[in-house]
């Protein structure tokens, strides 16, 4: 066919070929039109505007036809609808005419400026107010030194901790509001703290200094958006982009590339490729920062992530938990999975609601896989003992990553139990609760059905055998059940009263009473309890 030949509906014997790409363009056009497209991850937002300019391609082709000026119109809203080409579509983003901010912040800045300084709001909340979310905290800057700020604010309680590095914190209405000097700032050689901090004379130096466009942002009122690095736009566009040269920015303080993906992940941001690159590229570098701080980023990170961002950030990720590289493409060789190990892994995590926990017991769960790895005479794989080793290499991981002990502890616990069985048997399922307490048997449901989803090989059965355990947990729940020692209608004080001499059988006589009640040969009545006391007290 040539061009010309693909001109009027219908008047071509072989309308169908262009009819019906022609209908599938619009269709991907209506799509990417659509505002929840651009709610998408990254990789369906590059999808769409590949559409839309094919759609447009197609449009233009057409143009040739007698309906021009169809075709026309189409194609120029296609043009305005490339996500790329487009402005003020991310969803939320906001033309600021004025900033809404609580009053205390607008009270800092009103009483910076009356003493002569300048003052501004500055970085996530400016973000987060294009965007159209709610803030979790206001920072303000200013060209007022620490000490200077200080004498402003002498007659409120003021935070002093972090005037070295220019920042006071202010007490208003029993909350801190940090107010920072306008610097710029050296490497973080000990990746930990930067090695200088020069105190600068204006805003621009000191947004110049920030970690993405998105972030180097301020705002104050009567003054408008101070964005000389373009990040609305980058906001409006969907992209995170590095202030300055990506690699200097990374080499500064390589914290940077793990807040980028968490970033990228929390507003659905593109990386810009330079970007990107130098993220990728310069990855290794994180092995130098201070654990503390790779596990405070993990910690806001995990719960936002999803499968696509755990395929797509996989080179800086498995770069914090070296663990995670030899899961990436580990054949499992077993007929119960369908996917590579990290790929699994993926989907578990995103399977499982955003608990830190969980989401942490998600991504380490089968951790200990890789070594522990068998195959027989068939060549199937097994993995014997798996649970226990990813327990024990999470617990490693999160010790070495310095995480609370708590959250350790129940991270490694749900690890532990992710292969436990939570059969839908009531008698089972009491013990179970007695052991571990309701929320980490829901949590080890949770987590294996998660894990069960992301198999990829499950049968309905299994399935429903999940749904089976859910609705005896709710009966148990409403049946007041006894589930440990101290539910029981007796306590150790009457078993005492029986004339039993004190000692660990009275803790072992509680235990086999307990079991006795569970498994619902007794019933959780004193005197029947006390009589059997009596018997187990006679045969201890
Ligand atoms: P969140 O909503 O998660 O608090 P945020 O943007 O406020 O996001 P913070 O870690 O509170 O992030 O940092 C406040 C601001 O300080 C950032 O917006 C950014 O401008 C700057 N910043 C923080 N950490 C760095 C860093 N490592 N390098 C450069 N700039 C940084
Ligand atoms: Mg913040």
């Amino acid at each position: 066919h040539t061009v010309a030949q693909y001109r009027i509906w219908g008047s071509d014997p072989q309308w169908q070929l262009y009819f019906f790409p022609l209908l599938a363009c619009i269709f991907l056009m209506l799509c990417g039109y659509h505002r929840t497209a651009l709610d998408l991850s990254s990789g369906s937002r590059k999808a769409f505007a590949f559409c839309n300019q094919a759609a447009l391609f197609f449009c233009l082709v057409s143009l040739w036809g007698e309906n021009w000026l169809f075709y026309l119109s189409m194609a120029i809203w296609n043009v305005c609808n490339i996500p790329s080409f487009k402005t003020g579509k991310q969803p939320g983003v906001k033309n600021p005419g004025e900033m809404y901010l609580p009053e205390a912040v607008r009270f800092c800045i009103r009483k910076l400026e009356k003493a002569g300084f300048e003052a501004y709001a500055v970085g996530g909340c400016v973000r987060d107010h294009l965007l159209g979310l709610q803030p979790h905290d206001y920072d303000l800057c200013t060209s007022a030194t620490p000490e200077e700020t200080a004498q402003v604010f002498s007659q409120y309680s003021l935070v002093h901790n972090g005037e070295k590095h220019g920042t006071i914190g202010v007490i208003l209405k029993g909350q801190q509001y940090e107010i920072t000097t306008f610097r710029s700032e050296g490497g973080y050689t000990d990746g930990r703290h930067p090695d200088w901090v020069n105190f600068v004379s204006t805003v621009q130096e000191d947004l110049s200094r920030r970690d993405f466009t998105v972030n180097a942002m301020a705002y104050a009122p009567g003054k408008g958006i101070i964005d000389p690095w373009g990040g609305k736009k980058d906001l409006q566009r969907g992209i995170l982009r590095a202030v300055g040269d990506p690699e200097v920015r990374f080499r500064e303080d390589s914290l940077r590339i793990l807040r980028g993906v968490r970033f990228a992940v929390r507003f659905g941001l593109i990386p810009e490729r330079d970007t990107e690159k130098a993220m990728e590229e310069l990855a290794p570098l994180m092995d130098g920062l201070a654990r503390e701080r790779v596990f405070d980023e993990l910690r806001k990170l995990l719960p936002l992530v999803t499968f696509g961002d755990m395929q797509r950030f996989a080179p800086i990720l498995t770069q914090v938990i070296p663990e995670l590289k030899p899961m990436v493409g580990f054949e499992q060789h077993s007929p119960h999975h369908a996917y590579d190990l990290y790929t699994h892994t993926a989907h578990v995590v995103e399977a499982v609601p955003n608990k830190l926990t969980l989401r942490w017991a998600a991504l380490l769960h089968d951790i200990g896989k890789v070594p522990t790895f068998t195959q027989d005479e068939n060549g199937r794989g097994h993995f014997y003992s798996h649970a226990e080793e990813s327990a024990k290499m999470a617990d490693d991981i999160l010790r070495r990553l310095k995480a609370p002990n708590a959250l350790r502890e129940q991270v490694v616990m749900l690890i532990a139990g992710h292969m436990l069985p939570l059969e839908p048997d009531k008698k089972l399922l009491r013990r179970r609760l007695g052991k571990f307490g309701k929320e980490a048997v829901y949590d080890l449901l949770t987590l294996q059905k998660a894990d069960f989803s992301a198999k990829g090989t499950g049968t309905e059965q299994e399935a429903d055998s999940f749904t089976q355990v859910e609705v005896l947990l709710a009966e148990i729940a409403q049946e007041d059940a006894c589930l440990t020692v101290a539910d029981l209608a007796l306590n150790g004080r009457d078993i005492l009263a029986l004339g039993a001499e004190p000692g660990p059988h009275i803790g072992a006589c509680m235990t086999h009473l307990l079991t006795q009640v569970q498994d619902e040969i007794l019933p959780n009545d004193k005197t029947v309890l006390l009589d059997a006391a009596k018997k187990f007290l006679r045969e201890f």
